[in-house]
């Protein structure tokens, strides 16, 4: 089948996207094209925007448009609760169920040897550093609800953390939590409907 290179090029990108087949790919590019050209233009910026226009948050890692994300900037939140997560679209799944008050942090995904990705290549030792900062401000409690995917890696990163935690800070007040339990194993966090993800966080237990 012959088209033309433009419309050729749109179909090869989409079809690259995660779920979308040549079929899909094929619609979505006609349809594009029939669009206006102000409103292409305007998901096209928009698009760009994904890359220019965002930094990761300086404390939790999350996307954001400041050198501080709103969860962050938000005084109202409980900074001596922190859920540790693999992605930014974790947050966005966790802040759809209302239910979590405290902060984030994002490691930037999990630990995968075969993948060659240590705790180097995550933000394991800016956790520790939070940690770290949060009692020298003298926090009373902290806890870190550790809410990975419930997968190998994920368990295995829950568990890493949780050493590293143990470890880095004996004796002093801090509560490491896991979530997920009630969550599908091998499941992703994202797709979990708002009702069982916060029942899997009210559900924590002690890790
Ligand atoms: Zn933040």
């Amino acid at each position: 089948m012959k088209v033309a290179r433009p419309i050729a090029r749109v179909i090869e990108a989409l079809q690259s996207l995660p779920g979308i087949g040549p079929r899909s790919a094929e619609r979505l590019a006609y349809h594009l094209w029939r669009l206006p050209e102000d409103q292409v233009q305007q998901i096209a910026d928009d698009i760009k925007g994904l890359k220019t226009m965002t930094v990761s948050c300086r404390e939790c890692y999350n996307i954001s448009e400041s050198e501080l994300c709103w969860i962050c900037e938000d005084t109202g939140r409980n900074p001596s609760l922190v859920m540790v997560v693999e992605e930014p679209l974790d947050v966005s799944a966790m802040e759809r169920t209302g239910k979590f008050d405290g902060l984030y942090h994002v490691l930037g995904g999990v630990l995968d040897p075969i993948r060659g990705i240590g705790p180097d290549e995550l933000r394991t030792y800016e956790l520790m550093d939070r940690i770290q900062l949060r009692l020298e401000k003298g926090s009373e409690s902290i806890e870190i609800v550790l809410a990975t995917n419930p997968s190998t890696e994920g368990e295995t990163t829950a568990i890493y953390l949780r050493k590293m935690i143990v470890e880095r800070f004996p004796g002093q007040p801090i509560k490491v939590t896991r979530i997920a339990r009630g969550l599908p194993v091998g499941s992703d966090l994202e797709y979990a409907d708002p009702m069982t993800l916060s029942r899997s966080l009210e559900g924590r237990i002690e890790y």
